[in-house]
């Protein structure tokens, strides 16, 4: 096992709650000096908490939420420091910061940049004004185009737009659109996930109600396809189910979780993965502040996987990546051929055209990247 570690921060407040939004997000209350607080507490735990993770190698540091471009930069830059005093923070570690549009401006970018951060990740979902109302996005397309030039002028030269396809009563033209209106923004990196909307959030409600006209299942994987053509003649290779980068541009952070790596998350429902062991924060702010006011850390709960539990979820995770795996790489790790451990599982999924038939390789088809539960599943225990 490598030594490297990645750090998540969940930075859980937004402007506004978008319609489809699950997330551990909340809006911002108007309270001055809510910002501060919850990033003050983000640092005392990562002071405080305990754990083996001290003194290791960190290459991939994320700022995700919420909306972190929220937190005033010299915020951030507090939270860099106590992560360079816990872990050894590599010169040319990859930086990310999600950043929503009309939340930035240059000056502000020029403040992260050197605080350390080195990539933005920015959240223009489409560039469709009235779609955007509709998502409850408190931004206009126009402005994720500035938020980009900000990004440019304040040096930033690596840089993801996520967007999102299969939204309420729109085509596949209008998701490619929405994706090459991105694409004509130069990005280094375009993420793109199908629209998923879960019970408890507006669009939730619409959906029982019968109101929300979405796509068939379908149409949502002829958008998809239609998102991954346009990437692909933008230069943009796609290398995970949902991810597309130019060469060399892959987030080093995602890549670790789809490798299984080791992180660890700090701040309000931060999940870590050691080695096996899953442990998540508390969830919401105010508790999770008094729980690292009171002991140095917010520990909600823990789990650790068992070995069979352990090498499904290698397999569903590498089976998200383009490249999929090598029967050597999965012997190497589990100490048993592919085949041993799940006699005829592979010969009979490349059968039903969900796997590629390839020596040597474990990768989907084209068809068995969208139905990749039904890949995964004789894998899991
Ligand atoms: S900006 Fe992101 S995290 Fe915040 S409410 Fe919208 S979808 Fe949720």
């Amino acid at each position: 096992m490598s030594d490297g570690v990645g750090v998540y921060l969940h930075m859980p407040y937004c402007p506004y709650k978008c319609h489809y939004c699950d997330f551990n997000a909340y809006r911002l209350p108007p309270r001055p000096g809510t910002l501060e607080a919850m990033a003050a507490g983000i640092v005392e735990e990562i002071a405080r908490a305990p754990g083996d993770d001290r003194g290791r190698q960190a290459r991939s540091i994320y700022f995700g939420g919420g909306t972190p471009s929220l937190f005033p930069p010299r915020a951030i830059a507090a939270i860099l420091e106590a992560l360079r005093r816990r872990y050894r923070v590599v010169p040319r570690a990859e930086v990310t910061l999600e950043c929503n549009p009309g939340t930035v401006d240059v000056a502000l970018l020029q403040e992260l940049s050197r605080a350390g951060v080195t990539r933005l990740s920015i959240g223009a979902q489409s560039f469709d004004a009235a779609m955007l109302r509709r998502l409850g996005r408190g931004h206009a397309p126009e402005d994720t185009r500035l938020a980009v030039r900000a990004a440019r002028q304040a040096g930033f030269d690596n840089l993801n737009i996520d967007v999102i396809y299969g939204l309420p009563g729109t085509t596949a033209a209008e998701a490619e659109r929405d994706a090459r209106e991105a694409l004509a923004l130069g990005p280094e990196h375009l993420s793109a996930y199908a629209l998923e909307v879960e019970d408890g959030t507006y669009f939730g409600a619409l959906r029982a109600r019968g109101t929300l006209p979405l796509p068939s299942d379908d149409e949502v994987v002829e958008a998809g396809e239609a998102v991954a053509r346009a990437c692909l003649q933008h230069g943009l290779e796609r290398y995970e189910i949902s991810n597309f980068a130019r060469p060399g541009r892959r987030s080093r952070h995602n890549l670790l979780y789809w490798h299984q790596g080791d992180y660890r998350g700090f701040g309000p429902g931060a999940h870590s993965h050691m080695s096996g062991r899953r442990s998540w924060n508390v969830a919401g702010p105010g508790p999770y502040l008094k729980a690292v006011g009171a002991q140095g850390e917010a520990c909600a709960g823990e789990e650790t996987l068992s070995p069979d539990g352990r090498r499904g979820e290698w397999i569903y995770l590498r089976l998200r990546l383009t490249e999929g795996f090598s029967l050597r790489a999965f012997s190497l790790r589990f100490g048993v051929p592919l085949d041993a451990a799940y006699p005829g599982v592979r010969r009979q999924l490349v059968r039903q055209g969900l796997l590629e038939a390839l020596p040597g390789r474990v990768r989907p088809t084209a068809a068995g990247r969208w139905l990749l539960h039904r890949v995964a599943e004789p894998f899991l225990p």
